[in-house]
């Protein structure tokens, strides 16, 4: 998703565009994404001062996975563009987000990736009180209990089961 900073002149009324993006990469950049599809863009852009601001949204559906049962299941995922550009060094500005351009064409798919980088889950869970798998027979215990969660879940036989584990592996 590209334009040319020299469409857009100072005065004019803000221009709106709008996109569907795909972002191969995604998945594999972000461990717990297993799927994301196509991306919908809506963007405003306006000039002002040598500078090109755009913003708006970026919308699409991602596939999870949980990290307690490690099943996988879709969410929404909205993120927020606010990016400006500039030719004029001198009009940079970090902290504003206002990128140097070294051509007149801004490329705006990174900038639609981040969006949703930043909107993801840090820790996906298909519900909030996913129970998880059984430590010791992997069973979803969402579905039903396996019969072993006594042991497993008194930490002193837990360590118990460390040290036996470790010294079979001696
Ligand atoms: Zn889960
Ligand atoms: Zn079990």
């Amino acid at each position: 998703m590209r334009f040319s900073i020299r469409s857009f002149k100072e005065g004019t009324p803000p221009a709106e565009f709008e996109e569907t993006l795909v972002l191969p990469d995604f998945a594999r950049e972000n461990v717990n994404v297993e799927s994301i599809s196509s991306v919908e863009v809506s963007l405003i852009a306006s000039a002002e001062s040598q500078v090109i601001f755009v913003s708006g949204t970026a919308k699409a559906e991602v596939e999870y996975e949980c990290c307690r049962c490690l099943k996988t299941y879709r969410d929404n995922l909205v993120g927020e563009i606010r990016e400006g550009f500039t030719e004029r060094p001198d009009k940079e500005n970090v902290e504003e987000d206002i990128h140097l351009l070294t051509s007149e064409w801004v490329d705006m798919d990174e900038y639609v990736a981040e969006s949703l980088q930043l909107a993801l889950v840090y820790k996906p869970l298909c519900r909030p009180d996913c129970k998880g798998l059984c430590g010791q027979c992997g069973h979803d215990l969402n579905v039903s209990d396996c019969g072993c969660e006594v042991k497993h879940q008194d930490p002193r036989l837990e360590a118990l089961r460390d040290l036996l584990s470790a010294g079979d592996s001696e």
